[in-house]
């Protein structure tokens, strides 16, 4: 054996504590945030209990059990948050929204959406060079933002729906009146930034079909309402996304040729007066007898021609007088988030619609619907029209996921209409929509099992948009 203090062994030691100091030198800076003993959540994947997720800079870096985690060489994280006890979910998205339909509320919707864990969010409507102005300054990093995805205006005919003639509806629409003119149109918005176009309910169908054309040849993704001289299951497929299920009860009715064309009359006779009371007069009309004259088979056949076109039901809108949102116990803490006349012309228009008359039928329709095209492989996607019809920004998503639930979608399956099925409209499911390694880092920490219960999405122990981690105190 050798002496233990002889000059070899000194020399060994020597050698050992340049090794160390060269470690020493080498040792990594700090950097990211890693979230640990966590549960991770999502549409993809399920519940993955105890892991560890570390972010650095914008991007989810790893996710691992916490076992095999933390890697000798990798640099600690700068930050750890406790996921003990806790679900970390992809950042929700809200696919429908209007910065611009209230001013009062424009400046304090950012804000409202990251509070409530709403990292994304599709305008579908409004003013495309406000929204592109409104976009680059949320997104120039100064301050956590949603990633905001805009459409510009409405697509309309030559009526306008939304013409910003009457003081309660803001210009959020266009005129598009000739086939020739809608690819310049298309092309326009393309240039100024837009994400994706919406066409809207007043376009003629050789308009539609002009738009719709354009749009995919340029790679835009299209939104649209079913145009009122259309049938959804002739519309629907040409387009990506379809909203508020508006027309569907027309194609789902026995009765749909005679509606059709007693509508499109009635559209082609018009020469004087606003979009909005065109619409407005056809749908009340129309609606009540159409869901009445609802033919299942009939409506199979509309059902499976919509395989591939996301619809947006925006069921807290349609069921507002029934399931009456403003009747909640967070009801009061959520309109205290609101600039305080916004707040007080809410509260009377909640009172308004408490004691007036309310016929549930949209409303069941609906909820039915929702059921019934899921059923069918419909894909659905999550959105409120906020801040339409009392949609507290943010708080209202919520409210959406419970009513799909109670539509017939399972808790994971309401996750994915917010998460996977949106960054899919966008082509962008590889940067969004589940807590996966190289993803982008939009996340939310609930403080309980959102597949357990929906409603725990409201349970926000803190949100991460864009890998900044923003801990609610
Ligand atoms: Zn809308």
């Amino acid at each position: 054996m050798r002496d233990s203090n002889g000059p070899a062994a000194r020399a060994l030691m020597v050698a050992a504590l340049a090794l160390l100091g060269a470690a020493a030198c080498s040792v990594p800076e700090p950097r990211g945030i890693a979230f640990e003993n966590v549960t991770v959540v999502d549409a993809a994947h399920g519940a993955r209990p105890d892991q560890r997720v570390l972010v650095v800079d914008d991007r989810i870096v790893s996710v691992a059990p916490m076992a095999s985690a933390a890697g000798a060489d990798e640099a600690p994280p700068a930050q750890v948050v406790d996921g003990r006890g806790r679900f970390l979910v992809p950042g929700l998205w809200d696919m429908h929204v209007h910065f611009l339909y209230d001013e009062a509320l424009t400046e304090h919707m950012a804000g409202l959406f990251l509070e409530y864990g709403i990292t994304s969010v599709r305008d579908t409507g409004g003013d495309m060079a406000r929204l592109a102005a409104l976009r680059a300054r949320l997104q120039d990093g100064a301050e956590p933002a949603p990633r905001i995805f805009v459409s510009g205006p409405l697509l309309d005919g030559r009526f306008v729906v939304y013409d910003g003639a009457d003081p309660g509806r803001p210009p959020l629409g266009t005129d598009v009146a000739t086939p020739a003119s809608a690819a310049a149109r298309v092309a326009a918005l393309d240039e100024a930034g837009a994400d994706f176009i919406k066409i809207y309910e007043l376009v003629m169908p050789n308009v539609f079909q002009a738009l719709a054309d354009e749009a995919r040849a340029r790679n835009l993704p299209i939104a649209a309402h079913v145009p009122l001289m259309m049938t959804a299951d002739e519309a629907g497929p040409r387009v990506d996304s379809m909203e508020h299920l508006r027309n569907v009860e027309l194609a789902c009715a026995g009765s749909w040729a005679e509606l059709l064309a007693a509508r499109q009359q009635r559209i082609t006779a018009f020469e004087e007066g606003r979009g909005y009371d065109l619409r407005r007069s056809l749908h009340a009309d129309q609606r009540v007898p159409a869901i009445e004259a609802y033919d299942e088979s009939r409506c199979a056949t509309v059902l499976a021609a919509l395989g591939d076109t996301v619809q947006v039901p925006t069921l807290r809108l349609n069921t507002l007088a029934s399931t009456r949102p403003f009747d909640r116990d967070d009801w009061d803490e959520a309109l205290a988030g609101l600039p305080e006349p916004v707040a007080g012309r809410w509260r009377e228009e909640a009172a308004a619609i408490r004691d007036g008359e309310t016929d549930p039928t949209f409303a069941d329709w609906s909820l039915f619907l929702v059921g019934l095209m899921h059923e069918h492989g419909v894909p659905i996607g999550a959105g409120t029209d906020t801040p339409i019809g009392l949609a507290v920004p943010g708080y209202s998503l919520h409210t959406e996921l419970e009513l799909l639930v109670r539509s017939g979608l399972t808790p994971r399956e309401a996750l994915h209409a917010a998460t996977v099925m949106p960054a899919s409209f966008f082509a962008m499911e590889d940067e969004l929509g589940t807590v996966s390694e190289g993803k982008l880092a939009d996340l939310v920490l609930l403080e309980a099992d959102p597949l357990e219960d929906i409603a725990n999405t409201r349970r926000i122990a803190g949100v991460m948009a864009a890998g900044r981690w923003l801990p609610r105190d």
